[in-house]
């Protein structure tokens, strides 16, 4: 599958593609964020790379795969007001460890089926789809 197809499925305009594994039944995406300055929302000057995390979430399941997305998520740090900015997940509401396309999915596949169907089809608990 091509790259950029991929990643636009998963609506992740703006990343790049690392890598995709089939890991214990998983399919994982590696997708990274490539900027390197932010404007800093404190001061508006230009605020450089500091360094990188990862951050996991669930996608929508890829032919019959739990899918996991595991975003490189860049810090940034302002040198004239010392601001550490974090980059937004822009896949995902902010603390949520599904995006919101599997989030949309769930919604719509609870208002129709049990939940323990859902469940099963998109590799999450029970807790997860209530
Ligand atoms: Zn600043």
């Amino acid at each position: 599958m091509p790259e950029d197809l991929l990643l636009r499925m998963m609506d992740l305009q703006g990343y790049s593609f690392e890598r995709g594994e089939l890991l214990n039944g998983e399919f994982h995406v590696w997708a990274r964020d490539d900027r390197r300055w932010v404007d800093c929302p404190r001061c508006h000057q230009l605020a450089r790379r500091h360094d990188v995390r990862e951050v996991t979430l669930t996608e929508r399941p890829a032919l019959g795969h739990k899918t996991v997305l595991r975003v490189w998520r860049p810090r940034f740090r302002c040198s004239a007001c010392h601001a550490l900015i974090t980059a937004e997940v822009g896949v995902r509401e902010e603390g949520f460890r599904l995006t919101r396309l599997l989030a949309g999915a769930v919604i719509e596949a609870a208002r129709e089926a049990p939940v323990k169907f859902v469940a099963a089809l998109c590799h999450l608990s029970w807790n997860t789809v209530t």
